[in-house]
């Protein structure tokens, strides 16, 4: 199916754990001179108006970004390069639109750098094309995300980072990104990762998580942010994200962060919950 429309979710807490440590990521590798890739295997529109359409109608863009920016003077350093990302886009693009992924890299880019976004969706491709298409270093592609992993992985720049965020329509999606994965790196050992993944049932979760353990995959780290029970009925617990060859010290700082996402992001008060685990060391 092709029902996934990101805008509804567009600046909620899944994009703000994702969006905050891609931020970081990215602060990271541009840090040295070398030339990067960034690919983007499913990058959705680029930008979100909260104030129309599918973001205002579900308005899950209070829980998380809206939530930061009430937080005022108390949020944490770790999150500021987001938060003046974030700022730099609606100051450039209009005061309610909130980036999407391929918007926050594009942003970043230094002459030389390299971002490839992919989008499935013919309308939403559309609509990244004509915001990104045209900007330096920048190609926006159709098709298949998992299918441009063989294609374009390992990158003559031989640093990057991958970012995978399917939509999860069905089940099936753990098994399909974790084995994706698992072929990519075989491509492109020393590349930096990134998957997002839903927390809603625990079983699939900890099967998803086990499968990356045992598929050969190095320096895992795995963070994950709920802000409501998973015994909820009605919408997501919270969202993970995978982190392969993370940089130096970003789980000393996630480690920091998450329980203030955690105490700051919380539903209500006190149900907000966060874990931090290496899946895999080094060796
Ligand atoms: N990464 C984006 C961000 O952070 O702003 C959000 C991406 S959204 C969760 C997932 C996107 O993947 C949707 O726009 C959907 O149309 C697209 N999509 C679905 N299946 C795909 C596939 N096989 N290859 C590439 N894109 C796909």
């Amino acid at each position: 199916t092709m029902n996934y429309r990101h805008a509804f979710h567009a600046g909620n807490v899944g994009d703000v754990l994702k969006h905050a440590v891609l931020s970081l990521i990215l602060t990271h590798l541009m840090a040295k001179p070398k030339p990067v890739l960034v690919l983007d295997t499913h990058a959705g529109a680029g930008a979100y108006d909260l104030d129309g359409g599918a973001a205002a109608r579900t308005g899950e863009w209070r829980g998380g970004i809206g939530r930061l920016r009430g937080a005022g003077a108390a949020v944490p350093a770790a999150l500021r390069g987001y938060l003046t990302a974030v700022a730099d886009i609606a100051a450039a693009h209009g005061p309610t639109i909130y980036p999407g992924s391929p918007l926050l890299a594009a942003a970043r880019l230094r002459p030389g750098d390299r971002l490839v976004a992919v989008e499935r969706h013919p309308e939403t491709h559309a609509a990244l094309a004509a915001l990104l298409g045209r900007r330096p270093g920048v190609t926006v592609r159709d098709g298949d995300g998992y299918a441009a992993l063989a294609a374009l992985l390992p990158p003559p720049e031989r640093r990057g980072l991958v970012l995978m965020d399917p939509p999860f329509e069905d089940r099936g999606e753990y098994a399909a990104l974790a084995a994706a994965l698992g072929r990519a790196h075989r491509r492109f050992a020393t590349g930096v990762y990134m998957l997002w993944y839903p927390v809603k049932d625990p079983g699939a979760v900890e099967a998803f998580r086990q499968q990356i353990a045992d598929s050969g995959v190095r320096r895992v780290l795995a963070a994950e942010l709920t802000v409501r029970p998973t015994t909820t009925i009605r919408g997501l617990a919270g969202s993970g994200l995978i982190l392969v060859n993370p940089p130096y010290r970003l789980d000393e700082t996630l480690r920091a962060l998450l329980p203030w996402l955690a105490d700051t992001l919380a539903e209500t008060p006190g149900v907000g919950g966060w874990r931090l685990d290496w899946l895999r060391g080094e060796a």
